[in-house]
């Protein structure tokens, strides 16, 4: 049988780790982990010659010492390379869920390397010599942004939503409008928290319109709470009508049933003047009557992910008392990038501190001026200008945050002489630092609205280098 003598090619693993090129990896990382990846990848050939996939020159090549250990130590690299890695964002969508939607700040990203590297006076406060509590360290800056209210800080929305529900509701009714049971992404769906959570849902209204009314009707001595969920991602338009945050916090009053809202992208300034709708800051639903308001640290806030719950200190002091408070705690390296990031909203300096509105906040002049400058580098050092154009279009603010929050941009576009670019973004892609943008129409569309302007010059080095080849 050819494939049996091909099998008795293969080198024994004793012989390999004796070579040069192995011995040289066992150094490196040890015996074990090389033995191991070896006996695996001589499995794998070993398969391949039994399947009749690897023969002739392919076999003769890939049996070698130098091929194997080759294979094995690159193995090794993708074993251990750091990841997730970083990335460079063209998509124009900031806050973008699959690329980690916020970025920090250096001051909050630096925080979060001294916290993580050191001890710190997480629940020790210092001055006293005893236990503190982890929340101490944003108390003054959240009582500055939402005076007269108490807050707690946790892992996500998510669990904060949770957590609103399985303590306040857990065994009683949950009155949703149907046109807010939605799904946010990333298998959050509002029903399944609900039921989750041990609260009972009771839905009312319609998919497009639920009236006070509704809410009434359903009020019964079971009632355990209000909720109201921002529809961040999908619109209704058309015939539609949904109950105001004003009206449901009057119904809330006078049946002595907490109201709660989830706000998702929870942004704490006014976003009216980037013409991001649908979009309120979260004190105005706290000034419209909700008892608590939870929200993401990391959509429209711009900060770590999180997930505040803010409003009555009567309500926050029975959720911090909740065990699933702890389950979902917030952790140190958080803490510290939430602080330095709540400090830019406390000194008015958001729109310049905060990565995620600064990006927002760019006019399509501004990123036209720069894709312009990106266009004309590679253009001089590839003589291919006549690929690249400087484009209007739209960036996204994503993240499940506003569905109408589209800012004006202006776009790179770079056509591929064989008529579809999906290759040169594939290229981009695949390339160190990856750089996603997207095709459309066969057009590369690059948007430098969520490029970090000290990116810039290397995204012309890697414009340049793909363009040339
Ligand atoms: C994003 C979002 C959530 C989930 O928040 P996470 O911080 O991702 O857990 C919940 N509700 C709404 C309305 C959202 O937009």
């Amino acid at each position: 049988m050819q494939r049996t003598s091909d099998l008795k090619r293969l080198p024994a693993v004793s012989r390999l780790v004796q070579s040069r090129p192995v011995a040289a990896l066992i150094r490196r990382h040890g015996h074990e982990l090389v033995r191991d990846l070896l006996r695996e990848h001589l499995d794998r050939l070993r398969r391949q010659i039994a399947a009749g996939e690897l023969t002739g020159r392919d076999l003769q090549q890939a049996v070698t010492v130098s091929a194997i250990s080759r294979a094995v130590a690159a193995e090794i690299d993708g074993l251990l390379a750091p990841s997730p890695r970083q990335v460079v964002n063209a998509t124009g969508v900031v806050v973008h869920t699959n690329l980690g939607r916020s970025i920090l700040s250096p001051e909050a990203a630096g925080r979060v390397a001294a916290a993580a590297s050191s001890y710190v006076d997480l629940e020790y406060d210092l001055a006293e010599g005893r236990r503190g509590s982890r929340m101490d360290h944003l108390e003054p800056l959240m009582r500055r942004l939402f005076p007269g209210h108490s807050f707690l800080v946790v892992n996500n929305n998510a669990a904060a939503i949770m957590l609103c529900l399985q303590g306040l509701g857990r065994g009683r009714e949950v009155i949703v409008s149907r046109g807010e049971l939605v799904e946010i992404g990333g298998s959050f769906r509002v029903p399944d928290i609900l039921v989750a959570s041990g609260a009972k849902l009771r839905e009312v209204g319609t998919t497009n319109r639920t009236r006070l009314a509704d809410y009434r009707k359903a009020l019964t001595a079971r009632t355990g709470l209000l909720l109201k969920v921002h529809t961040s991602n999908f619109r209704i338009v058309g015939f539609a009508e949904e109950t105001g945050v004003a009206s449901l916090a009057e119904l809330s009053r006078t049946s002595g049933v907490p109201l709660v809202v989830d706000w998702g992208s929870g942004d704490l300034v006014d976003l009216g003047p980037l013409e991001i709708r649908d979009e309120r800051p979260v004190r105005e639903i706290l000034d419209a009557g909700a008892d608590l308001v939870t929200f993401s640290g990391d959509k429209l806030l711009g900060g770590p992910q999180a997930g505040f719950i803010v409003g009555d200190r009567d309500l926050v002091a029975r959720l911090r008392e909740n065990p699933l408070a702890r389950v979902c705690r917030l952790d140190r390296l958080m803490i510290a990038a939430l602080r330095e990031t709540l400090t830019a909203y406390v000194r008015g300096r958001a729109f310049q501190d905060v990565p995620t509105l600064r990006m927002l906040a760019a006019t399509a002049k501004e990123i036209g001026q720069r894709a312009e400058r990106v266009r004309r580098a590679v253009a001089r050092q590839t003589g291919q200008g006549s690929l690249m154009h400087v484009v209007a279009g739209v960036s996204r603010t994503g993240g499940g945050s506003s569905p109408t929050g589209e800012r004006p941009t202006r776009l790179l576009a770079i056509d591929w002489p064989d008529g579809d670019a999906a290759p040169l973004e594939r290229c981009l892609r695949l390339g160190t630092p990856p750089i996603v943008g997207r095709v459309q129409e066969g057009r590369l569309l690059l948007d430098l609205r969520t490029v970090l302007p000290a990116q810039d010059e290397m995204l012309i080095e890697r414009l340049v280098a793909e363009l040339r080849r």
